[in-house]
């Protein structure tokens, strides 16, 4: 590991002001320090702000609002999240181990970088991510795990998180603080797809803090849920992971929210989906025709194809099981 100072921030004025100087946010460190010990990130200084807001308050709306420094147990415990918004529960019991949920922070869950094993092998294999212009070892590589859409020649790395599957689904917003003042973002726009850079991954600006995590007000959210497909029952990133919440009336789709997680380079909000099922029957065949109309994007590679009937199926089962369709 590279040496590398530490300080913690009182206030997210002295978080920027490090940040300034050229210190990297540290939360629960539960990714970054991983990265640090292979050497993959190098931070000569950290400054953590895990002494920041942790609060999960209900807006003056009836939203609910994250702070970033929450821990992922903190959230998916809690009594709002779990009433108003079950899939957000879901999806983050549903992530890593109870050990790194209680130490993960809400910020950190949005900044976690890709799990491609080429990306961490840093002595042996070409990675465009970590060396712009380098290559990617993956594309010719074991890329089983990797995206089916949205990806580009330079990269074809998913998301790992869980969690913003979710916030991608149920409209959350991201809120930022940086040197020219406070922000929002829409969690759909603030992560990147690959491109021909690869290395920047969201659409923060140099030292630009994430301060909390707001969900809006929404009835539709209380009957949602996420299911994520995996190759073990617990600690293993998700194949296909599906975020949904469904209305129906007189038998129809009055309103739905849908994305999928593990099949691209951000939390992949299904829009196309979700535009062909509103005013459809709420039924099998036409959860299926939703989905196909998404994923008539998808470009699997060797390895992955599996991936675009996985992710039909599931994303046909989820939103069967919230219209209490019998499977
Ligand atoms: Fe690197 Fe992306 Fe290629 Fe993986 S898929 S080796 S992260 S460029």
């Amino acid at each position: 590991m590279t040496p590398f100072t530490y300080a913690r921030a009182a206030d997210p004025a002295s978080a920027l002001a490090a940040a300034s100087a050229g210190a990297r946010y540290l939360g629960g460190g539960t990714n970054l320090v991983d990265l640090m010990r292979e050497t993959i990130e190098r931070p000569a200084a950290l400054v953590d702000v895990t002494s920041l807001s942790a609060e999960i308050t209900e807006t003056a709306e009836g939203g609910v609002l994250i702070g970033a420094a929450a821990r992922n147990t903190a959230i998916a415990e809690h009594r709002l999240i779990r009433t108003r918004y079950p899939a957000l529960s879901r999806a983050i019991v549903a992530g890593a181990s109870p050990q790194i949920r209680n130490m993960a922070t809400a910020a950190g869950n949005l900044l976690q970088r890709t799990r491609c094993a080429y990306f961490y092998d840093d002595e042996g294999s070409a990675c465009n991510k970590r060396r712009p212009g380098q290559g990617c070892d993956a594309i010719d590589g074991f890329h089983r795990m990797h995206a089916i859409l949205g990806a580009s020649d330079d990269c074809i790395a998913t998301h790992p998180s869980d969690m913003c599957v979710p916030l991608a689904a149920l409209d959350a917003i991201v809120h930022l603080h940086g040197r020219d003042g406070e922000r929002t973002l829409p969690l759909t726009g603030f992560h990147r797809l690959p491109g021909d850079r690869p290395d920047i991954e969201t659409e923060l600006r140099p030292g630009e803090l994430i301060t909390a995590i707001e969900l809006p007000a929404s009835p539709l959210a209380a009957r949602s849920t996420y299911r994520k497909v995996r190759d073990r029952a617990s600690y293993a990133f998700a194949l296909v992971s599906v975020a949904a919440a469904l209305e129906v009336e007189d038998g129809r789709v009055k309103d739905v929210r849908l994305a999928l997680g593990g099949v691209a380079h951000k939390p992949w909000r299904a829009e196309k989906a979700e535009a062909a099922l509103r005013g459809q029957p709420a039924n099998h065949a036409a959860f299926l025709a939703a989905a196909d109309a998404e994923l008539a994007d998808a470009r699997p590679l060797r390895d992955n194809g599996f991936k675009v009937e996985l992710a039909r199926r599931t994303i046909a089962a989820v939103l069967g099981e919230l219209a209490g369709e019998v499977a």
